[in-house]
């Protein structure tokens, strides 16, 4: 684990990054490297759960499970296979490579 304690007047900024998927944590809130503020559920869902790192330091990841509610690639594969069967319907059905 790389953490990093740097004194900010009387204030403590901690910031802590997990080694394996390079997630950050600043003051204890997670934060997506677009800078937008986290989610432990979605994170583990979308990135820790996928190799299921045995050192991760997500609070929230457990091996194998999935957050139901959170978003998952599951449901991003969903959006995608239907928009192409969207495509595909706009194309005709009868039609062949
Ligand atoms: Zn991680």
């Amino acid at each position: 684990m790389i953490s990093v304690e740097k004194e900010v007047s009387d204030l403590t900024f901690s910031r802590v990054e997990c080694p394996k998927c390079g997630a950050v944590w600043m003051n204890g809130q997670h934060y997506w490297n677009t800078g937008q503020k986290g989610d432990e559920e979605t994170l583990s869902n979308l990135v820790c759960g996928i190799k299921n790192f045995k050192d991760c330091i997500n609070p929230k990841h457990k091996e194998g499970h999935i957050y139901g509610d959170k978003d998952t690639w599951e449901k991003r594969a969903g959006k995608i296979k239907k928009i192409v069967e969207d495509i595909d319907d706009a194309q005709g059905t009868d039609y062949q490579i």
